[in-house]
């Protein structure tokens, strides 16, 4: 069995996007599950001669943040079965949003690595504002551009490390 790495946060914050450039053109397979947690891909990764799976999460029911806290409550609690890695992903053009702050206190007490991911940090301002997610409590903080790979290649020496 390949060593896992899921991907977790709340919506919109480039999750599948991070997912899709670490499978490249390999194929995800989808795990459609009944309940609030629906929509699980799956895709092998490579880094630095080291294989593994990644796990994409999402597919929470959307506008009603109850039901949100409870699929991504799922979610985390899956993750943190299977996984030997966590990545935990925010948003650096949002900024901290309080759902942040609900999957922060989900993971903080957990002994899974999580490493926080600062999406979105396209450019040097951003990756300048990203520093505020220090605040969410996790030792380190990898700044990255799912869209542009900016940053991706220190996470991944970081990943593949913890495997
Ligand atoms: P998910 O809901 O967490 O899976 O988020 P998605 O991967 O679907 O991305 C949500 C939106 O953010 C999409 O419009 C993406 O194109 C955009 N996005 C993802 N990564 C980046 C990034 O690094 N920079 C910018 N500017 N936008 C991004
Ligand atoms: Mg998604």
């Amino acid at each position: 069995m390949l060593p896992v790495v899921s991907i977790v946060g709340r919506p919109n914050v480039g999750k599948s996007t991070i997912f899709n450039r670490l499978i490249g053109s390999r194929k995800a397979i989808v795990d459609d599950q009944y309940g609030v947690t629906r929509d699980r891909h799956y895709g092998e990764s490579f880094w630095n001669g080291r294989d593994f799976n990644v796990i994409d999460t999402g597919g929470y029911l959307p506008n009603e943040t109850d039901v949100m806290i409870q699929g991504i409550r799922e979610q985390i609690h899956i993750a943190i079965e299977e996984s030997d890695v966590i990545l935990f992903v925010v948003d650096t053009e949002a900024g901290i949003t309080s759902l942040d702050q609900s999957v922060a206190q989900l993971l903080r007490q957990e002994e899974k690595p999580v490493l926080l991911v600062a999406n979105k940090a396209d450019n040097e301002e951003r990756e300048l504002n990203a520093t505020e997610f220090y605040s969410l409590g996790f030792e380190e903080l990898y700044p990255i551009s799912a869209l542009s790979g900016r940053g991706t290649g220190d996470l991944l020496d970081e990943v593949v490390k913890l495997l």
